[in-house]
């Protein structure tokens, strides 16, 4: 019987909630979000540092039985963390499953993890890490080969470096073609608290937004919606 129990297949989850999603071409809808614990980055602007260590065990069938009371008519659901690819072997069967259950099932990652083995249903919304995140090169570029216009690239920029690399990025794989969305997203201060306003983001997004339309990039400004919305150092939201 232990050695049975032993056998279940875990997670280790930071949490699980309902709010608005905040970023991407699904901004503005409801969505539960299932929070994995864990990562193997550190980027300096990194607001998910609780998610880092502690959380809670969970079987497949407890988190599933969650996300299922939140929204009991399947709808959104993002799979975010930390970085939830590091628990590839037990997130993938959840994909699975809340495909079965008729979800639209959004998988938020780094893209330092490959990226093969995610069900084609699943909307990727994948990070390329600009210099000063504090995590270059850290995209893993066979990831490339797994995109569909159903998925999101998605750049944190905190300067015009960072831009200018994602500008070129954006050019140099042709992203506007090979993806649904591309997304160029001001930083946000990670210690910001109380106003919710574009005070707290790192590139101010009247600059971007005049650089985005002097070149002619093929992107969407992007804002943390949630974070004007509801206090920016909220958490669960
Ligand atoms: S990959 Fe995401 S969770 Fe990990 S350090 Fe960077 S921003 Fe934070």
């Amino acid at each position: 019987m232990i050695e049975t129990l032993y056998l279940i297949p875990h997670m280790q989850i930071t949490e699980i909630y309902k709010s608005i999603q905040g970023e991407s071409s699904y901004a503005g809808l409801p969505c539960v979000f299932v929070r994995l614990t864990g990562c193997n980055l550190r980027c300096s602007w990194c607001d998910s540092e609780y998610t880092f260590t502690g959380g809670q065990k969970m079987t497949l069938e407890q988190v599933e039985a969650e996300v299922e009371q939140l929204s009991p008519d399947g709808g959104l659901v993002e799979i975010t963390g930390g970085e939830p690819m590091l628990q590839e072997k037990e997130v993938i069967p959840l994909m699975d499953r809340l495909l079965n259950s008729g979800c639209t099932v959004l998988l938020e990652t780094s893209g330092e993890r490959p990226l093969d083995k995610v069900p084609r249903e699943i909307v990727k919304i994948v990070d390329v890490k600009c210099p000063n995140s504090g995590e270059p090169d850290t995209f893993r570029m066979e990831n490339l080969d797994a995109l569909t216009l159903r998925d999101e690239v998605k750049f944190v920029l905190s300067d015009r470096v960072d831009y200018e690399f994602a500008r070129d990025f954006t050019a140099d794989h042709k992203l506007g073609g090979r993806v649904g969305s591309v997304i160029f997203s001001p930083a946000f201060d990670k210690q910001a608290g109380g106003g919710r306003d574009t005070s707290h983001c790192l590139l101010d997004p009247r600059e971007l937004a005049e650089w985005m339309l002097a070149d002619n990039v093929p992107a969407r400004l992007g804002l943390q919606i949630h974070k004007f919305i509801w206090d920016p150092a909220m958490k669960g939201v």
